[in-house]
């Protein structure tokens, strides 16, 4: 007989996400999609993994996990790159960014929202309620404010101290994987490198259909009203539900330029696995400016139709989170550089 527990322990399998049930003990095997299942970038999408599981093991609906899941991190004050406490544009702005996307192509996005702990939720309520997919700055802020989302300061003591270090240079210097990093870090103090990276979250439900949600406070110290790739769908967050779905983090400049994560769907569209969906896009990026790549992070994400996940990155250090029936568990993505 089959031991499934050692079978399912296997990282092959698990990082394809495709396992083999028994389905008539000792009879006969048969390959099934591994669903539900959620997955997300860096280490902290483990906490929000597990809220967005939260709905998924209740059989509950791929939308509703990844608008659960991404909140989780949302209102973490310590988590300097989403939501509250997010580090503000170089004039103290915490300006926000996200969009969603569900398995009928319905999305909903909104860019450089200040003021609201979660902007996930106003992208839905876009999604929803307008004829709209986008509303940004000020506009979007009235609609979430017309629907009674609280307006509330993002900027907290210590995402103030930093942006007042890093004032004293003025320096706009992205730093790769510095998510990990603690404010007390020497290298973060004074004046920079500073932190970005944004939670993209992917889950296929119990019924087969997929969703994503992402959301970030973007790049920290950058211009007034930049708004990255994160809540431009076809960058940031892309779900075909015949397919499979995309997400990424890194410099969204650069995952703008070639629609990242549209790519990496298109990518498995044409029969290529999550991982090298992933890494084509990569080397889109690497090959369009070979020098520039070699300080640069860019990290997608993807979770095909049938269960199976993966990842690719620029740089060494990208992480993710992943959530199913048979395992909780941080992947280290590759890279294209070691
Ligand atoms: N992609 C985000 C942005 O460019 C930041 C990140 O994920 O690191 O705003």
């Amino acid at each position: 007989m089959l031991n499934r527990r050692k079978f399912l322990g296997s990282s092959l399998l698990a990082s394809t996400g495709l396992f083999l049930k028994t389905k008539n003990e000792g009879i006969k095997s048969s390959l099934v999609i591994d669903k539900p299942i959620v997955i997300s970038t860096w280490d902290f999408g483990k906490a929000a993994n597990a809220a967005a599981w939260e709905v998924l093991s209740k059989q509950g609906r791929a939308l509703d996990a990844v608008e659960e899941g991404v909140k989780i991190p949302e209102s973490d004050p310590d988590n300097h790159s989403v939501g509250y406490g997010g580090l503000p544009d170089r004039d103290g702005h915490v300006t926000l960014d996200a969009c969603i996307m569900d398995e009928n192509s319905n999305c909903g996005s909104v860019m450089c929202l200040e003021y609201i702990v979660h902007p996930i939720s106003v992208a839905r309520l876009v999604m929803e309620k307008t004829p709209h997919i986008v509303l940004a700055g000020d506009g979007a802020l009235q609609f979430a404010l017309a629907n009674g989302f609280k307006k509330e300061n993002l900027l907290t003591a210590e995402s103030e101290k930093m942006w007042k270090e890093w004032l004293r240079n003025s320096k706009y210097e992205p730093v790769i994987n510095i998510e990990n990093k603690k404010y007390n870090d020497k290298s973060l103090s004074p004046g920079g490198p500073f932190n970005h990276d944004t939670i993209g979250m992917l889950a296929l439900d119990n019924n087969g259909n997929l969703s994503g949600a992402c959301t970030t406070s973007g790049m920290a110290f950058k211009m007034h009203g930049r708004v990255g790739d994160s809540p431009i769908i076809g960058a940031g967050l892309f779900v075909d539900n015949e397919i499979g779905s995309a997400t990424s983090t890194g410099v969204g400049e650069e995952v703008i330029r070639i629609v990242g994560s549209h790519l990496v769907v298109e990518n498995m569209r044409l029969g290529l696995s999550p991982r090298d969906a992933c890494r084509k896009a990569v080397e889109r990026i690497v090959k369009r400016d070979p020098e520039k790549a070699k300080n640069l992070q860019v990290g997608f994400l993807a979770l095909k139709k049938d269960g199976s996940f993966g990842a690719f990155c620029i740089q060494k250090g990208f992480t993710y989170a992943v959530r199913s029936t048979h395992e909780e568990k941080i992947y280290e993505s590759e890279s294209w550089f070691s």
